[in-house]
This record gives structure tokens, sequence and C-alpha cells, in this order.
């Protein structure tokens, strides 16, 4: 039995970063493959229509489960929150 130490536990608490934002990697990777395979195809803004969109996860663990927002409306989201645009119909 090796004892905890201190510098141990800020490093798991490091690796609990790297991991979500792997997560996030993983998941902006598995949308570019996509959209070059064609299984995803790339929408217009669901807010304004605009074409110039980025991918938008709700969830990292459901990669190719995106929302289609402008740079503008997707900023806003975030920032805003989920409940900003109630796009999905309501359960
Ligand atoms: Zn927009
Ligand atoms: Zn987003």
């Amino acid at each position: 039995m090796t004892p905890r130490q201190p510098a141990l536990r800020s490093e798991t608490r490091q690796s609990n970063w790297r991991r979500s934002n792997l997560a996030k990697y993983r998941a902006h990777l598995a949308v570019q493959r996509a959209l070059v395979s064609g299984a995803l195809q790339k929408q217009s803004c669901e807010v304004c229509s605009s074409d110039a969109v980025d991918a938008h996860h709700d969830r990292y663990d459901e990669p190719l489960n995106v929302r289609w927002l402008c740079r503008r409306h997707h900023v806003r989201l975030h920032r805003g929150g989920e409940d900003m645009f109630p796009v999905r119909p309501s359960e």
C-alpha cells in the first residue's frame, strides 16, 4: 500500500480537467471526420439560418449529436445557457 501524497491529489484534479477537454477534442474530431465522410452534413444556423456555422455539442459523449449554430449564436448559447433556444420539443 502506498500512502497518498498531496502531489497525487492535485494530479488527479488535473487529469479530470484533461479528460473533459479530451472528450471535447474527440467530439470535435468526430464531427470533422463525419463531415468528410458524409456521415454528417452541415446545416444552417438553427436560429438565424446563417451558413457559417459551428457544430455545438450538447453532450460530448454523443459526438455526432450536434446542433448547428453560427458563431454569434453559438457564443450566445454558451453565455446564456441551454434554455435560450427552446428548439427541441419539450418532453
Ligand atoms: Zn445564427
Ligand atoms: Zn457549443
